[in-house]
């Protein structure tokens, strides 16, 4: 009853095509292991891990490769029992390069994985899960890729009332985390037991989008009696996965600019996280693996897979066959994704999706027209900024006037301007960099103020 109080939806947003269909019933494959696995070290928002193994060195599937160098990183866990061949640098999504690892895998190396430390639910405190939790090398699988460890501790003075699990997955052609529902409930269940004691949350709302209703009947039908878990389902709009969206949707509360969910005493974890803590803390494994759709009209053989950690894109690409006219690779999804330059880069623990299109399935958007002040972005705009003036601003260069009159760092760069844009504006792109160049120059002047 308590959710008829709300409008069950946020302000404005869009609603691009699913193009789900092709995938969202495909039950999650298990991928072969790549005979070279290239594993960087930097897969999270954070410091990098450090690594504690040598060149030529054998190593257990699941044994420790790196350390977490901080409070806010996480350790490395081998996804194949092989040899350490070389540790050098490898390139990132990103463009940049980073230390990593190449690791041989032994030929026909099983899926055994070395076991570590248990931690119970009923009998661990609140920080040995969330310590727990840091040594399984946990961060959001959704594709922020944020040490969830981190995320969960509830500051002193804050308290959690709700546990909201994101089942929202409101970007087209990703089906990742529909099919976990479908097909790990047991672990999410327990997942959120040890979620419900690290944040001291009394209520747990899992939100699922009204075209996976399959995946909220059945979660429904196994929900323990024992913990108080509702399940809600949304209409569905982009991009209601941002956990800021999510929060306004299900509990009709608005997180302050510039705060975070716990200051409206909400903790928000995506669900293939939940699944996976559920999956290994009982065992203290590492993380070696996860659950990728890989779709896109250029793609032969699409589907939901369970791929190692530092499998190389070119293996993953060869193995599911692609179209010969190529000419867009995403990580991610279509609207926040990261279009790829580099197929020698890596899947990661952030990696939600890989998506293909071929030359004539890419809108052609080469000519940028002026602003003709429609509203269209305004309309679209989930908080309420002006990406029309915003975008003017950009050219500019008026950084300052963007971030202090019209609160450019609350973008969340969803890219739903962009999407509606008549003119083809590039915003979000604008919008990038014009926080990177605000964010240097920053750096520059108070550099120059301590000098
Ligand atoms: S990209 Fe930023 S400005 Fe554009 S709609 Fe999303 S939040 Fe608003
Ligand atoms: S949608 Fe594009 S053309 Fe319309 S107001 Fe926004 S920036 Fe201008």
């Amino acid at each position: 009853m308590l959710f008829n109080l709300y409008k069950n939806t946020f302000k404005n947003g869009i609603h691009p095509p699913e193009n789900k269909d092709v995938t969202k019933d495909l039950p999650i494959r298990q991928f072969p292991f790549s005979p070279v696995m290239i594993i960087p070290m930097s897969q999270h928002i954070g410091s990098p891990a450090e690594i504690v193994v040598r060149e030529g060195q054998e190593v257990e599937r699941g044994q420790l490769l790196a350390k977490a160098s901080s409070y806010v990183s996480v350790p490395i866990h081998s996804p194949v029992s092989g040899t350490v061949r070389k540790i050098s640098m490898v390139p990132t999504i990103s463009g940049t390069k980073i230390e990593g690892i190449h690791l041989e895998a032994f030929p026909y190396s099983g899926q055994e994985v070395s076991e570590g430390k248990p931690i119970h639910p009923e009998t661990a405190t609140a920080d040995e899960i969330l310590k727990g939790i840091q040594d399984c090398g946990i961060v959001g699988l959704g594709g922020a890729a944020f040490p969830t460890h981190v995320k969960l501790k509830v500051p002193e003075g804050k308290r959690c009332d709700y546990l909201i699990i994101n089942g929202i997955e409101c970007e087209p052609y990703l089906t990742t985390d529909h099919r976990v529902m479908l097909e790990q409930a047991t672990d999410i269940f327990l997942g959120i037991r040890y979620l419900m004691k690290a944040t001291g949350a009394k209520q747990t709302i899992i939100g699922i989008e009204a075209n996976k209703q399959d995946a909220a009947d059945h979660l429904e039908r196994l929900k323990p009696y024992d913990i108080p878990v509702t399940i809600k389902v949304v209409p569905v709009k982009y991009p209601q996965g941002s956990e800021k969206m999510l929060i306004t949707a299900i509990l009709g509360k608005e997180v302050p600019s510039g705060g975070l969910p716990i200051d409206v005493n909400v903790v928000t974890v995506n669900v293939a996280t939940t699944a996976e803590i559920g999956r290994l803390l009982p065992h203290g494994r590492g993380i070696q693996e996860r659950v990728i759709t890989i779709a896109g009209p250029a793609i032969k053989k699409p589907g939901n897979y369970l791929i190692p950690i530092g499998t190389p894109l070119r293996f993953v690409l060869d193995f599911v066959g692609i179209q010969d006219d190529i000419a867009e690779v995403y990580m991610g999804g279509p609207m926040m994704g990261i279009s790829v330059s580099n197929l020698d880069i890596s899947i990661t623990k952030g990696t939600s999706g890989i998506l293909v299109f071929g030359n004539k399935d890419l809108r052609k958007e080469d000519k940028i027209y002026p602003c003709i002040k429609c509203g269209a972005c305004v309309d679209a705009c989930p908080i309420s900024l002006n990406p029309s003036k915003l975008g003017i601003l950009a050219k500019f260069e008026s950084y300052d006037k963007m971030v202090e009159d019209f609160h450019l760092m609350d973008c969340f760069e969803c890219g739903s301007c962009s999407y509606v844009c008549p003119s083809h504006i590039p915003l979000v792109q604008y919008f990038r960099l014009s926080k990177a160049r605000y964010k240097r120059r920053q750096t520059l002047s108070q550099n120059l103020n301590h000098a």
